[in-house]
């Protein structure tokens, strides 16, 4: 069992992050997002970015290649639609990871914002520096923002659904 501590302050207690917010085991601030049935979107629960997002795939696997391809198609349909959202918040550009150091396979929908860019520069490189700083400055304000973002996301997704 490992414990962290979400960006709203409360104690997150879990085996495997990845099975347990796909499972529903794991409350994450603002809820799933959107509920597959193999891809499960939701924001990430410890950087207090608006619209920093993770799809998460529901099989415990480490690797793209491990996916099948039903597999496949739902976690790019996903992380297209949650592309889609962000960008219809007028969010211009957003970058993907997906690292396999990580146990269980999943991947970053990361935004970018100006204020990034100006203090950071762009590229993967930064991302680190960039979830530091974002994690030391938040406030209330920027809680309730991520917050306000997550229900826009949920919004995007209830409207148009994953594939367009
Ligand atoms: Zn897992």
């Amino acid at each position: 069992m490992r414990t962290e501590t979400d960006f709203l302050g409360n104690e997150m207690t879990f085996d495997c992050m990845g099975c347990d917010i796909t499972s529903g085991k794991l409350m994450v601030p603002g809820g799933v997002i959107y509920r597959g049935d193999i891809a499960v979107l939701a924001a990430d629960p410890e950087v207090p970015i608006p619209g920093f997002l993770v799809v998460n795939v529901s099989r415990h696997i480490r690797s793209l290649s491990e996916l099948n391809s039903a597999e496949r198609h739902e976690v790019v349909d996903v992380a297209a639609a949650a592309e889609r959202a962000l960008k219809s918040l007028g969010i211009s550009e957003v970058t993907l990871v997906q690292e396999e150091r990580s146990s269980h396979f999943h991947i970053w929908v990361f935004p970018n914002y100006n204020w990034m860019t100006e203090q950071f520069g762009k590229g993967v490189s930064y991302l680190r520096d960039i979830m530091h700083y974002a994690d030391d400055r938040a406030d209330d304000a920027t809680r309730q923002e991520v917050l306000a973002t997550i229900e826009k996301v949920r919004d995007y997704f209830k409207e148009h659904g994953i594939v367009e």
